[in-house]
C-alpha cells in the first residue's frame, strides 16, 4: 500500500489552496484524490450557459495569488477555472493529482496512527494525515419526481449540463429558481420555443453590478496592484455588512429589499407575474441572487413561470401540483445539491469503530467546521457551518488552511501521532453556534439548503468572517487530546 504524510480529497479551491500552502511551508509528501478527470470542482462540473461567480472575482481569488485580467466584476466559469489551472501549475501542484479516483472509504488504524484509503477502483493507500475538500456543493441533486424513468425525452442536471442536446425550438421544463437556474434561464430561453419554469418558492434578485472591465481599467490595476488590493478591501466591508444584517439587524437588509422592488417594477409591468415573483419570506433567509437579465426573461411571451414544482412527469410532459400538463421534450433540473450530506457517500471510520455518517445522523457538527471528536488527524476545508451567505467561500477556506497548516505543524513538533478534538470543546461550540443561528435571518420560516430536513442549522456560519478568522487563527493544543506515537 503506498504511504504518504498527507492526502488531501477534492482538488477544487479548497484542495489546490490547501496543497499550495502545505508546499510552501516545505510539506512535500503530499497527494490529491479527485474523482473528476480535471481540477476546479464545483469550476469544473458547472459548465451550464451563464455560469459565474456571485461574489466579485476581486475577493472570490485566493488573497496569495492576485488576478487582474477577468473580463468583468463576476468572473465566468470558464475564466475562474482557468485561473484555477493557472494557479495549480505556477504552484507545481498538478503533479500531486491523482484524478478519476474516487475515494470511497476511509478508516483510522489506531495502531498505526494511520488513516487508510479506498477508491472506487479498489487502489488502497495510507496517509498520517486526511484532509477532505469535498466542498459542500458538489453532489447534485435530483428530485424523486414520479414517472420520471418513463420520460421520453432528455434531462440533466445543470451541474451536469449535456452540452450534446441542442435546445434550439425544444420545449422546456427547468426545474428551480436558485443561483444556477437565474443564471441559465436567461441564455437558455434565447434558444427554445417554450419555457415553463417551475417555482416552488422566489428569489429575491437584485441588480448585478457587472460591466465588463475596460482594458485602460485592467492596465491601472496591472500598473498600480495596491488598487486591486483597495478595491478587495472595499468590496470585503461592503460585503460584511450584509452579515449584520443576516445574524443581528435584518432591518439593514431593507436596502436590498428596495433595490429588488426596485428592479421588479422596472423590469415586470404585468402585476400577476410581479406578484408570483415577489418571495414570502424575509430578504436574506435563502441565498440573495444578483441579475440583471433574470425578470426581463420571464416577461418573455414565450416564457412561463408556475409557482408549483413539479409533481409528476409523463412520457412526453411534466405535470404542476395542481394537475395542470405542460408538453414538454426537455427537463433541465437547477435543483441544487446535496448540501447538508457533507462527506458522504464516503465511508469515514474512526477511533472504536466509529462512523462519521452515523455520528452526524442527526445532522453535521464539527469543531470550527474543521475537525470532529473521535476522528484523529481529520482535518475538514468548507465544513459544516463555515459557508456564507454574504461574502467569498475563499476567505473561510484560506482561514481553515491557516488553521490546518498550524496542527500539522504541532504534529511535526510534538512526539504524538496525532490530534483528537475534546468532546467538550465541539459541544460547547456548537451550542453556541445553534443559539447564535437562532438570533439569524435564516431562523425565519423557510426551507433552504442551510439547514436539514429536521431543521437543523449545518451549513452556515452565523457571524463575520472576521470573528471566524480570529478564532480560527491559531490551535489550542487544550482543544484536544493529543496521542499515539510519532509515526
Ligand atoms: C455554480 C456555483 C457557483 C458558486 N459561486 C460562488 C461564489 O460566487 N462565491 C462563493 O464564495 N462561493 C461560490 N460557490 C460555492 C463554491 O462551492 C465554493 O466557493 C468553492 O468553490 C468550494 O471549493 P471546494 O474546493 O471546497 O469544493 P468543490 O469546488 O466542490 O470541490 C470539491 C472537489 O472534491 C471532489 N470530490 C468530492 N468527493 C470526492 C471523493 N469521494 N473522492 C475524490 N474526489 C472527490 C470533487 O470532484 C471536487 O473536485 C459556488 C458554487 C456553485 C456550485
Amino acid at each position: 500500500m503506498r504511504q504518504v504524510k498527507i492526502a488531501i480529497i477534492g482538488a477544487g479551491f479548497g484542495g489546490l489552496g490547501m496543497a499550495i500552502r502545505l508546499r510552501e511551508q516545505g510539506h512535500q509528501d503530499l497527494v490529491i484524490l479527485e474523482k473528476q478527470a480535471d481540477l476546479g470542482g464545483v469550476w469544473h462540473d458547472n459548465t451550464y450557459p451563464g455560469a459565474g461567480c456571485d461574489v466579485p472575482s476581486h475577493l472570490y481569488c485566493f488573497s496569495f495569488e492576485p488576478y487582474y485580467d477577468w473580463s468583468r466584476p463576476f468572473a465566468p466559469q470558464e475564466e475562474i477555472h482557468a485561473y484555477l489551472s493557472h494557479c495549480a501549475d505556477k504552484y507545481g501542484i498538478r503533479p500531486l493529482i491523482r484524478f478519476n479516483t474516487e475515494v470511497t472509504s476511509a478508516r483510522f488504524h489506531e495502531e498505526e496512527g494511520r488513516w487508510h484509503l479506498e477508491t472506487a477502483d479498489g487502489d488502497r493507500l495510507s496517509a498520517r494525515i486526511l484532509i477532505t475538500a469535498t466542498g459542500q456543493l458538489n453532489q447534485p441533486a435530483i428530485p424523486n419526481i414520479p414517472g420520471l424513468e418513463s420520460f421520453r425525452g432528455t434531462y440533466f442536471h445543470s451541474a451536469r449540463w449535456n452540452h450534446d442536446h441542442d435546445l434550439n425550438g425544444r420545449n422546456v421544463a427547468v426545474a428551480g429558481t436558485g443561483a444556477s437556474a437565474i443564471q441559465f434561464v436567461p441564455r437558455v430561453a434565447g434558444q427554445v420555443r417554450n419555457l415553463h419554469l417551475f417555482q416552488r418558492s422566489a428569489a429575491y434578485v437584485v441588480p448585478k453590478p457587472d460591466k465588463p472591465w475596460r482594458a485602460w481599467q485592467r492596465r491601472l490595476m496591472h500598473r498600480f496592484p495596491w488598487l486591486q488590493r483597495l478595491d478587495r478591501l472595499r468590496l470585503y466591508s461592503v460585503l460584511e455588512m450584509r452579515a449584520l444584517g443576516f445574524v443581528l439587524m435584518s432591518s439593514l437588509l431593507k436596502f436590498y429589499e428596495w433595490k429588488f422592488r426596485w428592479q421588479l417594477r422596472r423590469q415586470v409591468s404585468d402585476p400577476a407575474l410581479r406578484r408570483k415573483l415577489t418571495p414570502d419570506y424575509p430578504l436574506g433567509c435563502k441565498r440573495v441572487l444578483l441579475a440583471n437579465d433574470y425578470y426581463p426573461t420571464l416577461a418573455k411571451p414565450h416564457v412561463e413561470v408556475i409557482n408549483s414544482g413539479i409533481s409528476e412527469v409523463r412520457p412526453d410532459a411534466v405535470v404542476a401540483e395542481d394537475g395542470t400538463e405542460r408538453q414538454v421534450d426537455t427537463i433541465i433540473f437547477g435543483t441544487g445539491f446535496h448540501a447538508t450530506d457533507f462527506l458522504s457517500p464516503m465511508r469515514i471510520i474512526g477511533l472504536n469503530g466509529r462512523d462519521l455518517n452515523q455520528a452526524w445522523s442527526d445532522g453535521a457538527e464539527a469543531y470550527l467546521g474543521i475537525t470532529v471528536h473521535g476522528f484523529p488527524n481529520l482535518f475538514m476545508l468548507y465544513g459544516p457551518n463555515t459557508n456564507l451567505g454574504h461574502s467569498s467561500i475563499i476567505y473561510m477556506l484560506e482561514s481553515q488552511f491557516r488553521y490546518i497548516l498550524e496542527a500539522v505543524t504541532q504534529l511535526d513538533d510534538s512526539n504524538r501521532g496525532w490530534l483528537d478534538v475534546r468532546e467538550n470543546i465541539q459541544d460547547d461550540f456548537n451550542h453556541e453556534l445553534q443559539r447564535k443561528m437562532r438570533k439569524t435571518v435564516w431562523q425565519n420560516g423557510c426551507e433552504s439548503w442551510y439547514q436539514t430536513a429536521e431543521g437543523k442549522h449545518t451549513n452556515n456560519w452565523p457571524g463575520f468572517t472576521f470573528a471566524y478568522r480570529q478564532r480560527t487563527r491559531h490551535i489550542d493544543l487544550r482543544d484536544y487530546h493529543l496521542a499515539g506515537d510519532q509515526s
